[in-house]
């Protein structure tokens, strides 16, 4: 099942639930506008390279589109269609005045030279720039993009359009960036982590968790657990996995991250495969990498009582009925990892004022946000008796169909 399969199979679960119209699903589920671009560019030695890069915008009833800008070699327009419309329901279920997008370019970032990187990224808001902008739709980082990719993007866009670093989010702080956008997805996971296990009667304190993909999200969510007493027994990356049963230095494998960028070479108790991590004996799984992780050939074999999606889309549909029916709590996708986009959301607002907070406002403000948004999903999803994601959905739905109908069609 292709990822854009998947995101239309739990849009029709919570879809079935509500009871909606055919012709309403239809409404919901069908991109405003797709945009293919071809972005062409001298590389370094002369030769012509010719790139494909996408926009897809999903959704606004809600206000401009938002979601985040991918480059990877497997981007291709049914993914990103998939990541647009989850971004539609996420801006949602958090209730921050946005709609969904996403886009990106088919290519491997590390492939290209620094200087190759900025001329395509430019050349890429080149073909964009009419498209995009702070009241239309409003890229981030995600994966193989960072915060010096979208500072190219600002500049880019500032020359058709001045001042207005409000067009891009996950800017460098030196350029109108807000403090605690980087943490904001991992802090985020591991917030509603807690906010989960606390329903259980239980605490992180003690907690044995896995996590998959040690990147910007993986990161920062083995950080925050660790700090709250949680013990990450297993992190990975590309490179492979690390076990440890009495607790991984999390501080130690950061620093190391740091000078090596990879965890290759990081001593642990056993080395183990990125398959064996999500198989592992634990309380809390947390796939932080890529989607489509846990699928019909391993979610059986799952041991852990709860799995928290910080990656996008990291369980099949098969895989989450086999979860459901060995009564595994998921915390989806959706609200897991919409601490990210509900900071891009802060940063947006202080652009527009022209006003900075500090990071302890964000923090609250985003513990906030995530709270309220978990506590009614939970509220729904037991009123209901329906699993966490589809009462997610629900919420996200249920606020686009309104707006859409309310406003007129
Ligand atoms: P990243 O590029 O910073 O990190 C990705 C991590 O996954 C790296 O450690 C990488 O080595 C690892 N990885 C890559 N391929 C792997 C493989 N085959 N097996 C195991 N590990 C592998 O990316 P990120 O920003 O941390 O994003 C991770 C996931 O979270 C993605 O699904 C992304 O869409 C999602 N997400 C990110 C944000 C955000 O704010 N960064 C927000 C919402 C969702």
């Amino acid at each position: 099942m292709s990822s854009y399969e998947s995101a239309c199979h739990y849009f029709e679960n919570a879809a079935t639930v509500m009871d909606l119209s055919p012709n309403m699903k239809k409404l919901l589920l069908t991109p405003e506008r797709e945009v293919k671009v071809q972005v062409a560019m001298k590389m370094d030695n002369g030769e012509i390279a010719t790139f494909v890069g996408y926009r897809m915008q999903h959704n606004s009833a809600r206000g401009p589109m938002k979601g985040g800008l991918r480059f990877h070699p497997e981007v291709d327009a049914q993914e990103v269609l998939a990541l647009a419309s989850l971004m539609t329901w996420k801006t949602a279920v958090v209730d921050i005045p946005y709609g969904g997008a996403k886009g990106g370019i088919t290519v491997a970032p590390k492939s290209l030279s620094p200087n190759e990187l900025e001329l395509m990224t430019r050349k890429f808001v080149d073909e964009l720039q009419d498209v995009i902008g702070p009241d239309k739709d409003i890229p981030a980082p995600d994966m193989g993009t960072n915060a010096q990719v979208m500072a190219w993007i600002v500049n880019q866009f500032e020359k058709y359009h001045g001042f207005n670093p409000a067009c891009v989010t996950g800017k460098p702080l030196e350029l109108h960036g807000a403090d605690g956008r980087e943490e904001a997805t991992g802090r985020g996971v591991g917030l509603l982590t807690a906010a989960m296990l606390e329903k259980f009667g239980r605490s992180l304190k003690g907690t044995t968790v896995a996590i998959q993909g040690f990147g910007n999200v993986g990161s920062f969510a083995a950080e925050y657990v660790h700090a709250q007493g949680a013990k990450v027994v297993a992190i990975s990356d590309i490179s492979g996995g690390k076990y440890s049963a009495e607790g991984i230095d999390i501080s130690a494998a950061l620093n190391y991250v740091c000078d090596h960028r990879s965890l290759d070479g990081f001593p642990s108790e056993k080395q183990i495969s990125n398959e064996e991590l999500l198989t592992l004996d634990v309380d809390v799984l947390i796939p932080a990498a890529l989607g489509g992780v846990l699928t019909h050939e391993n979610a059986g074999e799952v041991r852990a009582r709860y799995v928290v999606e910080a990656a996008n889309g990291p369980i099949t549909p098969d895989a989450d009925r086999i979860l459901q029916s060995k009564e595994i709590v998921v915390l989806p996708d959706i609200l897991a990892n919409a601490g990210g986009v509900t900071v891009s959301y802060f940063e947006w607002v202080q652009n527009r004022q022209y006003f900075k907070w500090d990071i302890e406002r964000t923090r609250t403000e985003l513990a906030k946000t995530l709270t309220a948004s978990f506590e009614k999903m939970w509220d729904l999803a037991t009123e209901k008796r329906i699993p966490l994601r589809t009462a997610a959905y629900l919420m996200g739905i249920g606020r686009v169909g309104r707006a859409t109908v309310l406003a007129g069609i």
